[in-house]
């Protein structure tokens, strides 16, 4: 069969292109290797941005705030006066997207695992022949590893389901001896909270245990993912990536369904300018994202005790914090904070040379 574009991958990014191009009249085909769409772990937690790029009913939470946990125990609570962020049911909003999709003539393939592409063509149960290939395929991307388009590293993350929570704030729990250079979350979602860490350490059972205990909660159904962490060429010939499979991920919290969203779009409105996709995308928010590699990386660098350090200035900044804080352009909020505390600026860089 031959196609105008063959996408690997039915996630959030796949979906998003599939139905962006079938609208433009493009014949599309989409290539996946699950007996179904979904099922993959996500905390859900997505800003106003996403809401507005893709409508949706999945919406099952508002969130309006976070309560930060130090190591010391210390908690800080930001945020609280109006909504902040949203909490979707992902899969619904997936169903929601290939549904678009197949309307405007997109033509699904489930259960259909991408292992072989050569001189455009795909090798698999049925052989698929197109002018453009797009890899959505997430963080371990078939579609990047066959085409060379660079390495990059993970974060290992693991989540599972608790109680219901009576809250509309996030927890975040900061810890780099528990959860080494990332965090544990607690989010409440519809009738379950979503439980989950991320790590550098590959004991996430372990791991997943341990925080249980420390915030005294059942954690069931707990499945492991990875994040991405660094970004793979967008672009080759006829040949493009998407979302995980790019590493369009904001390597400060892990979240990637805004860049997915919003890279799709940008790709579909330039289409088959990958070139113009890939300079405007990192014009709106790849600059962001290689500030948040950036982030991480310091924060890679700090111990409990900087960690604890940390929370003072942050009592004492929640003001600003407020103002200025945003899941996504997290870097605005950093760069307030720091004109505001340039002392703290050099106590961190000191804590990091040391
Ligand atoms: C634990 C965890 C929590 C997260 N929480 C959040 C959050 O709260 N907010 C947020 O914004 N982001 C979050 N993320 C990140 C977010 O889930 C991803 O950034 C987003 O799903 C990326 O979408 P994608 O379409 O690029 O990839 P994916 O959603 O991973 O989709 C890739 C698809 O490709 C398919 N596939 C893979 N290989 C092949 C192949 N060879 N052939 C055919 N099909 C294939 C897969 O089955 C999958 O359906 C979280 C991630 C993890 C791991």
């Amino acid at each position: 069969m031959q196609f105008d574009v063959a996408i690997v991958g039915a996630g959030i990014a796949g979906n998003s292109v599939a139905y962006e191009l079938a609208k433009k009249g493009y014949k599309v085909i989409v290539l996946e290797k699950k007996k179904e769409i979904g099922g993959k772990i996500c905390g859900g937690l997505v800003s106003r941005r996403v809401i507005n790029l893709q409508k949706t009913d999945a919406i099952v939470n508002e969130i309006k705030g976070a309560y930060i946990h130090f190591p010391n125990e210390k908690e800080i609570c930001i945020g609280g006066d109006k909504t902040y962020a949203y909490v979707i049911d992902r899969d619904k909003f997936l169903y929601e997207m290939a549904e678009k999709a197949m309307a405007e003539g997109a033509i699904y393939k489930l259960n259909f695992s991408v292992r072989k592409i050569y001189q455009n063509k795909i090798y698999g149960k049925e052989d698929i022949k197109f002018d453009y290939l797009i890899g959505t395929d997430g963080a371990k991307s078939k579609v990047a590893e066959l085409f060379d388009m660079g390495k990059i590293n993970y974060i290992n993350a693991i989540q599972g389901e608790g109680k219901k929570l009576e809250e509309d704030f996030v927890r975040v729990y900061l810890d780099n001896e528990l959860f080494p250079n990332f965090f544990g979350w607690v989010i409440p979602a519809d009738e379950k909270a979503r439980i989950g860490l991320g790590c550098q350490s590959k004991k996430l059972k372990e791991k997943i245990n341990i925080f249980a205990r420390k915030i005294d909660r059942k954690i069931s159904n707990y499945k492991a993912g990875l994040i991405p962490c660094g970004m793979r060429k967008f672009y080759r010939k006829n040949l493009a990536l998407i979302g995980d499979a790019a590493g369009q991920v904001k390597a400060t919290s892990g979240g990637g369904i805004y860049a997915s969203l919003l890279a799709s779009k940008i790709l579909a409105e330039n289409f088959p300018n990958f070139k113009m996709y890939e300079r405007i995308f990192m014009e709106k928010f790849g600059k962001e994202l290689k500030r948040h590699l950036l982030m991480r990386r310091i924060y890679r660098r700090l111990k409990n005790d900087d960690l604890n350090f940390i929370a003072n200035y942050i009592e004492k900044n929640v003001k600003l914090i407020n103002k200025y804080g945003d899941i996504d352009y997290q870097w605005k909020v950093a760069k307030e904070f720091i004109k505001k505390n340039p002392k703290f600026l050099v106590s961190l860089i000191w804590k990091i040379l040391r």
